[in-house]
């Protein structure tokens, strides 16, 4: 009897809980992977993400091939079409079970309830395993069996399970069998645009020698470098964390590792907060399923009236709003596809506290480009911006890009890495170009004052409350 496993968000073959119980059976394992352009298009994915994943599913069909366990590409234009295709190939191939991570989002959860029936039906036996978070999602709860509305408590409970419970990896599978030939998905599909240069290293070897690097050379002074975007502070593993090459636990473990070798212990405890922040978004995605239907997590925000979009909107898009830092950070995100956590925030609270634009459209057009994109952590991010989220500090806590921008880049390099037209203006000019003598290089005034529209921000968050 063959077993089955279909890969998904989770393009990994160590410490995958599908593919390690699939190979426990001492039978044969066959793998799937299902191409889903239309429906990546519905979920805004970017050109970049699609070749990432692309390349990563290759990556991985070299690995399983080694395994013994061939992997079969399918193209489904959307979810529902991807169900019928499953079932056609579990027919032909004489499937009897089918292995895969959980997904969280509300389209996956349909696509994952129908293919369930539609396998039932045929006498295909579908197993599922909680495998994208450190703790099973829904395992972290209050003492009340409440699920968290807020990060520091959801973060306390959350490391007190990682003590208690010490999780393991699962390692690579042994070969089933003798090794395969390894298939192969061609190209982009049509519908993608082409992406930006690739912004990391392909295959999960590379993702392990990343972080391992990452722990050697920043994790210990991660503390005082992450909000520093002119520096290489941060892991960048977020294009690996977010399609599942690597998993949330591997990166806890190995930073503890660390740790118990005599590294810093601050830095590499606030990098593993940053594991169970990713861990707190896949949970309220889990526990509130409106917020993948484009809902405010916070019901009374929806009630606030945005601004038509317009103009200023696409001044944002295309980083010419003449506020250098979130210019910058607008350019970063267009010409690599990745976007410095600091600037998310900044840019983020820009459109939808100064410019009174609708989170959800910035939450479209980050997700339209990120290499990264990922529903719970990006939408967990803009509604925390926005301040429709789950953000217990109040609404007028509105970040002032200018100040933020001294603040985080003193000496304006990342500016003027993507802001070449102002390059020139000194260290103190540079984060308020607007303010005494001529803007240089045509680069635009202002398009919002800053403490106006703060202001009518925090007056239109107030009148919610009357
Ligand atoms: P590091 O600082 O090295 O952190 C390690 C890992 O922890 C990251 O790779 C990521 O998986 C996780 N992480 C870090 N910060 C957060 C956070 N605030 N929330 C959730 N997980 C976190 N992250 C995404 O992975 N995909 C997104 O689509 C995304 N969109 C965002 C949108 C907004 C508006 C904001 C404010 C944040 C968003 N984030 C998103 C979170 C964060 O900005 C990125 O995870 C981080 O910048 C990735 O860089 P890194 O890998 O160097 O992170």
């Amino acid at each position: 009897m063959t077993q089955l496993v279909w890969f998904r968000n989770d393009l990994r073959v160590a410490d995958n809980a599908a593919l390690t119980a699939a190979c426990k059976q001492q039978q044969p394992v066959q793998a799937c992977f299902i191409v889903t352009p239309a429906q990546w298009q519905e979920h805004d994915w970017s050109p970049a993400r699609v070749q990432f994943v692309l390349d990563h599913a290759n990556a991985l069909s070299e690995e399983l091939a080694k395994l013994g366990i061939p992997l079969s590409f399918m193209t489904a234009t959307t979810f529902a079409e991807s169900v019928e295709k499953l079932e056609k190939f579990c027919r032909r191939e004489s499937i009897r079970h089918v292995h895969f991570n959980e997904e969280y989002g509300v389209n996956e959860r349909r696509r994952d309830k129908a293919v369930k029936h539609t396998l039932d039906d045929i006498g295909v036996a579908v197993n599922k395993y909680r495998d994208q978070t450190v703790a099973p999602v829904g395992t972290i709860l209050t003492q009340q069996g409440e699920p968290y509305s807020v990060f520091t408590p959801f973060s306390r409970r959350w490391r007190s399970w990682v003590d208690e419970a010490q999780p393991t990896l699962f390692p690579v599978p042994k070969p089933v069998g003798e090794p395969v030939k390894p298939l192969y998905y061609e190209g982009l599909p049509k519908c993608f645009d082409n992406p930006p240069p690739r912004l990391v290293e392909t295959g999960e070897d590379a993702a392990h020698q990343q972080l391992e690097q990452f722990l050697d050379d920043h994790g210990g002074d991660y503390k005082d470098l992450r909000d520093l975007p002119s520096v290489d502070g941060t892991s960048q593993l977020s294009p690996y964390l977010a399609n599942g090459v690597l998993s949330g636990k591997q990166c806890l473990i190995a930073a503890r590792q660390q740790q118990g070798m005599g590294g810093n212990q601050e830095g590499l405890a606030t990098w593993t907060n940053e594991i169970a922040w990713r861990d707190f978004y896949i949970n309220i995605l889990y526990h509130y399923p409106r917020i993948s239907m484009h809902r405010a997590f916070k019901p009374e925000t929806e009630a606030l009236q945005w601004n038509t979009p317009g103009e200023n909107f696409e001044a944002w898009k295309s980083g010419n709003t003449g506020i250098p830092i979130v210019d910058a950070a607008m350019r970063q995100l267009n010409q690599t596809g990745w976007m410095h956590n600091r600037l998310r925030m900044i840019t983020a609270m820009f459109l939808t506290k100064n410019l009174f634009i609708d989170w959800r459209l910035g939450e479209a057009y980050f997700m339209s480009k990120l290499v990264d994109g990922f529903l719970a952590s990006n939408n967990g991010g803009w509604q925390w911006s926005a301040s429709t989220g789950t953000d217990a500090a109040p609404y007028f806590r509105v970040f002032n890009p200018a100040t933020q921008s001294e603040r985080f880049d003193p000496d304006g390099e990342f500016i003027r890495k993507y802001v070449p037209e102002i390059a020139k203006l000194d260290n103190k000019r540079i984060h308020q170009p607007w303010a005494g003598g001529v803007i240089p290089g045509g680069y635009p005034r202002p398009i919002v004052d800053l403490k106006e529209s703060r202001k009518e921000a925090i007056s239109k968050f107030q009148a919610l409350k009357n």
